[in-house]
């Protein structure tokens, strides 16, 4: 776990303000504060005036950042110059980098979203990039899965994308500029056996995407989604080790990602390096889809 010296330590004007500290690491996120899997900042952090960093002056709100893939993501995003908040459903919980800001935001929750973007607008002025990550994964197949977990499921991982992308496209509106990533899967464009509401909402997220990049296109908005193949995260390491070993198998590359490989791909479509690309899915899987 690398901390880095900064001058200064921000923290949102919520009712849950967080200052992340070394030593606030619980036993579940021990496998994410490894460096060499989870793409944690390794670089002094945004030196005034260094026009390199890929996300200079941007403002980035990041959902389910306390873990897996939104927790490599933000430390991408803060190592490359962007103001970045980090947001999950409970802190405090997880060490980031001195100088990410912490809020808590139950995606599921209208109120939490519009509280936390009106608070990053009260601070920082604007929202140029918003990574709707957060999400859970279930297995029922069609007949097992009864109205309690179908809505479970819909409600984080569908429901909270379009209410984070309805609350920053009213932002994004009016700065005439801004880039969304919804983290899809790669069962959001194919299917496996089982599975049916995490296959519901990941493909809806994909078509949501596509919706919103098309309806907001000419106020200067970008919206793609990304696929993540296997990688290995809490939410994948909880699985069975046949289970993921069967989709491990299954992958050309014969190994599950690294939460840093998604990331740096979030970091591409959020940048401006993007900015002729809109509506699209980057497919980020060793190779799955391909076959
Ligand atoms: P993860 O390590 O479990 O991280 C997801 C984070 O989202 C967790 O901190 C979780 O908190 C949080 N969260 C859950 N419900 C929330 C809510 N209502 N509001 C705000 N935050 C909430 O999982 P991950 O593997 O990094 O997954 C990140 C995204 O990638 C998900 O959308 C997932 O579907 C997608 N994905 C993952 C894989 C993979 O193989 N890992 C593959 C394809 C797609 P708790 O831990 O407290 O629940």
């Amino acid at each position: 776990m690398i901390i880095r010296a900064v001058t200064k330590t921000q923290t949102l004007e919520t009712e849950n303000p967080v200052n992340f500290t070394k030593s606030q690491h619980p036993k579940k996120l021990r496998q994410i504060s490894d460096s060499k899997n989870t793409g944690q900042a390794t670089k002094p952090a945004n030196p005034k005036g260094n026009t390199d960093m890929r996300l200079q002056g941007k403002v980035a709100l990041i959902t389910g950042a306390a873990s897996g893939i939104g927790h490599a993501v933000a430390e991408l995003f803060f190592k490359e110059g962007a103001t970045v908040v980090a947001s999950d459903i409970a802190w405090p919980q997880t060490p980031h980098s001195t100088g990410i800001e912490g809020i808590k935001l139950d995606v599921t929750s209208e109120v939490d979203w519009s509280k936390a973007v009106s608070e990053i607008i009260k601070k920082h002025g604007r929202l140029d990039v918003l990574i709707n990550n957060a999400g859970i994964i279930a297995y029922e197949p069609l007949l097992e899965l009864d109205m309690k977990n179908w809505l479970k499921m819909i409600a984080v991982d569908q429901t909270g994308v379009f209410l984070g992308m309805r609350e920053a496209v009213r932002v994004m509106r009016k700065q005439k500029v801004g880039s969304i990533v919804n983290i899809s899967s790669i069962w959001g464009s194919a299917a496996v056996a089982g599975a049916h509401s995490y296959h519901a909402a990941k493909g809806a997220v994909r078509n949501m995407s596509k919706n919103v990049a098309m309806t907001y296109v000419a106020d200067g908005i970008r919206v793609n989604s990304v696929h993540p193949g296997f990688i290995h995260t809490p939410l994948s390491d909880a699985q069975s080790p046949e289970l993921n070993g069967s989709v491990i198998a299954a992958t050309p590359m014969k190994r599950g990602g690294k939460p840093i490989e998604i990331a740096y791909g979030c970091l591409f479509l959020a940048s401006d390096e993007a900015s002729y690309i809109t509506g699209t899915e980057l497919v980020i899987d060793g190779g799955y889809l391909a076959q």
